[in-house]
């Protein structure tokens, strides 16, 4: 029997604000434990919350990149639990009033993992949202052998939750989705969302059901996965493990289980009748928002989307679909090559030499593209350098490693490096009658119809010219000299 696997997804994602969701306490990842808490978020009694406009309006922005609907207005919600790492022993969230509705994350053929790219089962597609809402993060346990210590830097910090419809068919498109998002988000400057950093987390909730039956099989949750890869893992493990459940004939009951990465497994952490009741109830402390503003403010800083960046690379600089996705896939990358392509006299040129040469000697140097030694025009400066044909592709190798390891211009470079081709047909003209007056066997043997003296020639005129002789012009006038005259009567 063939199954279906339905996956939705609930992503968590830090906004990049300086400071706290209700308190002006900064957001520091990495300061030491307790160095940023105020009374609001250790929950003391009587301190009030305020909120963060920079967070509503980086939400906003979320939505609008996402194409949501941004609600006219929203409110926040007490999420009721007790836990040690949330003082307040409730939560502030958004119940039934989110900032955004509805939405969709299109997924990119690169977001895919490399060995899934190829096999993509619905090309384009779009996941549906069903909401994007607004909440503060809680503190952060750390177990030690006979203690537990808590940390509340994070606590009160500015937290967007991301709610999928169940709309994604494997674990790759799970994949795809989590990075087609992780980019959208840094290209609006909403979150670093390095999952490294807790900076973007998620739950998973996945069932399987035979293939004919309508109604979707019972959910299971894994929570708190913090890397793209350990969702695709998880996923792959749990589609797996209920398929065998049902093959087996036996029954799958809504829980929440937990991913293992070491034994690559998940394990049951709890069963749906200990399930949480929140008794949410509007926060009492803050007001309703009306969004109107917020919506002018986050058009204002709308950026241009991947998508469209994309198709601008593929229309304005004629270069591949691919190369495009690879440029934008990285701003700093694609920022660089506009840089460079936006002067020089043939930007597919440019688009090789960023993606092959400068990608590697940048990741060799152990570096990142914002840190790379070699200035966007100096690259231009040698493409065209090139394309005049003043030096041959292999010398731009040898040129290109000396810019990027002394920091100097590529003019400079070919000028003391005496690398400048010799073009001129004049001087060129003369080596080469110099080279056929000496040569006139393998010239004989040419006239008499074997090809092969050409290169042994064209070498010879190399030789003379000390390695400075462009080849293609080389070539071009000992094939005229060498043919001209042929036939009857000639030489
Ligand atoms: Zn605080």
């Amino acid at each position: 029997m063939k199954y279906l696997t339905t996956i939705g997804l609930e992503v968590h994602v830090q906004l990049k604000t300086r400071s706290k969701m209700f308190c002006a306490c900064a957001v520091e990842y990495g300061a030491g434990p307790n160095a940023h808490t105020c009374p609001t978020c250790l929950g003391l009694p009587g301190a009030l919350p305020v909120m963060n406009q920079h967070a509503l309006e980086l939400t906003t922005l979320t939505g609008l990149m996402l194409d949501c609907a941004i609600a006219p207005y929203c409110k926040f919600d007490r999420k009721n639990y007790f836990y040690p790492d949330m003082p307040k022993n409730y939560q502030i969230s958004q119940y039934d009033l989110p900032i955004c509705v509805g939405g969709a994350v299109p997924l990119h053929d690169l977001a895919y993992p490399k060995d899934a790219q190829k096999s993509i089962a619905t090309p384009d597609k779009k996941v549906g949202l069903v909401r994007i809402h607004l909440e503060e993060d809680v503190a952060k346990s750390f177990h030690y052998d006979t203690s537990t210590g808590v940390d509340f830097n994070r606590a009160g910090t500015p937290l967007m939750e991301i709610v999928t419809e169940p709309e994604i068919g494997s674990p790759e498109e799970a994949f795809a989705f989590l990075s087609s998002l992780r980019q959208i988000l840094l290209y609006g400057g909403v979150s670093d969302a390095d999952m490294e950093k807790g900076q973007l987390r998620c739950d998973c909730n996945v069932s399987v059901r035979p293939e004919g039956q309508a109604e979707f099989g019972s959910k299971i949750e894994i929570k708190n996965m913090n890397t793209v890869s350990g969702v695709r893992k998880a996923l792959a493990y749990e589609v797996q493990r209920q398929t065998a459940e049902l093959e087996g004939g036996r029954k799958l009951q809504q829980e929440t289980r937990r991913w293992d990465d070491a034994s690559a497994q998940t394990f049951l952490m709890r069963t749906k009748e200990n399930a949480h009741d929140y008794r949410y109830f509007p926060d009492p402390d803050l007001m309703p928002v009306r969004t109107e503003t917020l919506v002018t403010t986050a058009r204002a800083g709308m950026p241009e989307l991947p998508s469209a960046k994309r198709a601008r690379f593929v229309d304005q600089y004629g270069v591949s679909g691919y190369d495009a996705a690879v440029l934008a896939d990285d701003q700093d990358l694609s920022a660089y090559f506009e840089a460079a392509a936006a002067k020089a006299a043939k930007p597919k040129a440019i688009v090789n030499w960023v993606l092959n040469d400068l990608l590697s000697a940048v990741s060799s140097a152990g570096k990142g593209m914002r840190e790379c030694p070699l200035p966007p025009q100096a690259l231009t400066e040698l493409v065209d350098l090139i394309d005049a044909g003043k030096i041959s592709g292999k010398q731009g190798k040898e040129v290109f490693a000396e810019m990027f390891g002394s920091g100097k211009g590529a003019a400079t470079i070919v000028k003391e490096k005496g690398l400048e081709q010799l073009s001129d047909t004049g001087t060129l003209e003369a080596l080469v009658d110099q080279v056929i007056a000496a040569n006139p066997k393998p010239v004989a043997d040419f006239k008499a119809g074997n090809p092969a003296p050409l290169n042994f020639l064209k070498g010879q005129v190399m030789k003379l010219s000390k390695g400075q002789a462009n080849p293609v012009v080389t070539s071009e006038i000992l094939q005229r000299k060498l043919t001209a005259g042929e036939g009857p009567g000639g030489v």
